[in-house]
């Protein structure tokens, strides 16, 4: 195994302020609104809103799920499907060419039949790209473009992904789109060639597992389907991961640790989503700007104000010493943050390290 570091990175909020709004007036967070009611209307949109207290970092596929099952709990399931048909009826063509070939979910049905859950979670997915990629690149009067990287982001990418490349895997592990992300990087002129990316249209057209909370972060599914591509990358071959148990086919998986001869950090700004995944494996780095407090932090690694903050501690003769010697993440990492660190700073207990 070449790479012996694997960096598991939120997108939205972590990487790309995707919450401010673009010059044309759409964030992430509207365009769902907006998504929610071209699809299923004011009563879906009110569902969403209401019940389901709005986007919350949940992913497109969880979105539909539970605004159909809040449906079918308050009798209006049959009127949601049915608003969702037609608008599918009169939209499909102009929604086809949004989404990378070979990603997301299939984008047909049978008319016969009604509607399924997943044509449905594609065609939200799709309708909200229609609204936000146009908008990628645009120019606020400022001279900023959208969606804007936090200070520091380019720097780290550049610098983990060429100089560190051999040692480092960098993973976008997001429940966004591949689509959205690669124009993003190509705005902000980040050669990708070593950004790899597991976003939700890598597992909106999967069958199995069924379980929500399996397939979306902090579920396993997207980080061991992450790891199954790396291993791949790495020219391992598929018995490899089955005979470490992690996955009898891609469609079938098994909970199973993450083999232990890879060190794991996982980067986001969401301590439940993101964090939520060092119960599957590795180390949390909190990137968290507005030194927000948390009812659920994840109970090990570093927080970060500031992408320079990380780059540097990265970046340290220390550093690149122990990245080469191959130690323990949060060792290299923990041993360089004093209390007078800027911009970085370590909270609970060190699970790495405490693993041996
Ligand atoms: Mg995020």
């Amino acid at each position: 195994m070449t790479s012996k570091y694997i960096f598991y990175i939120d997108f939205d909020g972590t990487l790309a302020n995707t919450s401010e709004l673009s010059p044309g007036g759409w964030n992430v967070i509207n365009a769902y609104e907006a998504s929610i009611k071209d699809i299923f209307g004011d009563v879906g949109l009110t569902i969403y809103k209401d019940d389901l207290g709005g986007l919350k970092n949940r992913a497109p596929s969880e979105i539909i799920y539970l605004l159909l099952q809040k449906g079918q709990e308050k009798n209006l399931r049959d009127e949601l499907i049915r608003s969702a048909e037609i608008f599918y009826s009169a939209h499909q063509e102009q929604l086809e060419g949004l989404m990378s070939e070979g990603l997301g979910a299939s984008f047909a049905y049978d008319t016969e039949e009604e509607i399924q859950e997943r044509v449905i979670a594609e065609l939200l997915v799709r309708q909200k790209l229609s609204k936000l990629i146009p908008e990628i690149g645009e120019r606020f009067s400022d001279g900023r473009t959208w969606p804007e990287p936090f200070p520091g982001v380019i720097e780290f990418l550049n610098q983990m992904s060429t100089r560190n490349q051999d040692k480092i895997s960098l993973i976008i592990l997001t429940s966004g789109h591949d689509n959205f992300i690669r124009r993003t990087l190509k705005t902000w002129s980040v050669p990708d060639d070593h950004i790899h990316i597991l976003s939700e249209d890598a597992i909106r057209g999967m069958s199995l597992p069924e379980q929500m909370w399996l397939r979306a972060k902090p579920g396993p599914l997207p980080m061991v389907l992450a790891y199954g591509d790396e291993l791949n990358r790495q020219d391992r071959d598929e018995t490899a991961w089955r005979e470490q148990g992690l996955l009898t086919d891609r469609q079938h998986l098994i909970i199973a640790p993450l083999v232990d001869d890879v060190q794991t950090l996982i980067i986001g700004d969401d301590p439940k989503n993101d964090g939520g995944q060092v119960l599957i494996a590795g180390s949390f780095a909190w990137f968290n700007p507005s030194l927000k407090e948390s009812s659920n932090p994840a109970d090990t690694g570093i927080v970060f104000t500031d992408w320079y903050a990380l780059t540097n501690l990265l970046n340290s003769s220390k550093s690149r010493k122990g990245i080469i010697e191959g130690r323990p993440i949060m060792e290299i990492l923990t041993n360089q943050i004093s209390r007078e660190s800027e911009g970085v700073r370590l909270y609970g207990v060190t699970r790495e390290m405490s693993r041996g």
